[in-house]
């Protein structure tokens, strides 16, 4: 082990040091991927320097995500001592699914759980885990509202016609775990939003009414804190008001940009997050973590033993159930994602993830303020967001991002809005400063002189 703990360092050695070098790495051409890196699996061994050298060729052409240069959707950065919890979880290597096998990590996660769902107004009765992302956070948030409204389902199956309302820019997994849990993607509807992207709740509420006088049973309404592409939150009052008038369940997808709850500059933007019936939010976004760091909680744990818990002698060996995770988790093995989040916490405090917080935001105005104050920018995004979508002279988006990463000079993605296309910067590295982000207005500006649209 020790050996390759020392190889370990030295590809780390290396892998900052592209870093900083090369903070876009060239991409290789898919066609030309298996020639150009050694891939293949072989009958013999490979070893020593033929080894670490194959890995520094492979670890040369990753993308980076960590560095000045990095904007692409929706994650980035490296906070150390969240990387330090995450390498320690690797190392210690226990699945959360009983107290026997995790000790104290159990305690770890529980932790965890229980400051969110007091940060967010929920009462004693509630709790969450961890799931592996933000689609599989939404995954367990409608099975559970689906097992609630129905508990035969669980063995029975689906045999009527449940729908669920989510807004039309809220992300893909709600439609495929509409087709996970046996609803079916036809059961959902796209409620309209307004031009920043909210949902309207009026529009929510004339669906759920049509759909009731047609015979269907509406069960589910998503709402979403930082849409994918605009970064708009929904309102959440409004919204619940309507799902209490329906008695439906009402789910806040933050797995972008829910960690504002740790803000007390931009919690109001979830503002009546406590009406909500579950809530999730990916720390491996916001807050910076390695993939994956993703939460659901609810209000009652009882839903979560409802919908996933299983007896089973082989697992279950010590008694205390609220500490044998596996009854509550999606999984059956499952990774200590929980460490990572907790290093951070601990070592910096509420108060140093606020900062994290509220640093995005800050740079996301920088960005907003260059745009509005250059004549060959339009901007497409609004404030409070962390996504800053523009266009940039009339080079048309795709066009720009794709030669930007085939160049090897920045990675940014681009998205749409009714029928706009635009380049979608996002300011998620809370590492990066002011100059970075004057930086990629710069290298922006430089390659679409110098080259040929
Ligand atoms: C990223 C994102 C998800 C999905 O999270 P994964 O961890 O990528 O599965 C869900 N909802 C929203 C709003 C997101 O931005």
């Amino acid at each position: 082990m020790n050996k390759d703990l020392h190889l370990f360092n030295e590809l780390v050695e290396f892998l900052i040091s592209e870093e900083q070098n090369h903070p876009v790495a060239s991409p290789i051409n898919t066609n030309e991927l298996y020639q150009t890196l050694d891939l293949n699996l072989n009958d013999n061994p490979t070893i020593d320097d033929s080894f670490k050298n194959t890995l520094k060729a492979i670890i040369k052409s990753t993308p980076k995500t960590a560095s000045t240069s990095f904007f692409n959707q929706l994650f980035g950065g490296r906070i150390s001592k969240a990387t330090l919890g995450d390498l320690l979880a690797v190392m210690l290597n226990n699945s959360m699914y009983t107290y026997k096998v995790a000790g104290p990590q159990v305690g770890i996660e529980k932790t965890i759980l229980k400051k969110i769902c007091s940060m967010i107004g929920y009462p004693e009765t509630a709790d969450g885990t961890f799931a592996p992302g933000g689609s599989m956070s939404n995954h367990m948030a409608v099975l559970m509202a689906r097992d609630n409204y129905n508990p035969s389902v669980r063995n029975e199956g689906v045999s009527t016609k449940m729908t669920l309302y989510t807004s039309d820019v809220s992300h893909y997994s709600i439609a495929k775990n509409a087709s996970f849990i046996g609803v079916g993607r036809d059961q959902v509807r796209a409620i309209k939003t307004n031009e920043k992207g909210e949902m309207l709740a009026h529009d929510l509420d004339h669906q759920i009414i049509k759909d009731i006088e047609l015979g269907y049973q509406p069960f589910f309404v998503n709402a979403t804190a930082g849409t994918t592409v605009l970064g708009a939150f929904d309102n959440i009052e409004s919204i619940s008001n309507v799902c209490k008038k329906h008695n439906l369940w009402l789910h806040l997808d933050g797995a972008y940009c829910g960690s504002v709850i740790f803000s007390n500059e931009y919690k109001h933007l979830v503002k009546g997050i406590e009406h909500t019936n579950s809530f999730s939010v990916n720390a491996h976004k916001m807050l910076g973590t390695p993939l994956s760091c993703s939460i659901i909680v609810t209000r009652d744990k009882k839903h979560l033993y409802e919908s996933f818990s299983n007896e089973a002698e082989y697992l279950y060996q010590t008694s205390d159930d609220g500490f044998n995770l596996g009854k509550t988790s999606l999984q059956c093995g499952r990774r200590n994602d929980a460490l990572k989040l907790w290093t951070l916490w601990k070592s910096v405090g509420t108060t140093g993830l606020e900062s994290i917080v509220n640093h995005q935001f800050k740079l996301a105005e920088i960005a907003r303020h260059y745009i509005k104050n250059n004549p060959d920018y339009t901007l497409y995004s609004f404030d409070d967001s962390i996504s800053v979508c523009f266009n940039y002279k009339d080079i048309p988006a795709n066009t720009l991002c794709t030669a930007l990463y085939e160049n090897a000079q920045l990675m940014v993605g681009f998205g749409n809005f009714r029928g706009q296309e635009f380049v979608r910067m996002v300011t998620i590295n809370s590492s990066l400063q002011e100059d970075d982000i004057h930086n990629f207005f710069k290298t922006l500006e430089s390659f679409a002189i110098s080259t040929d649209f």
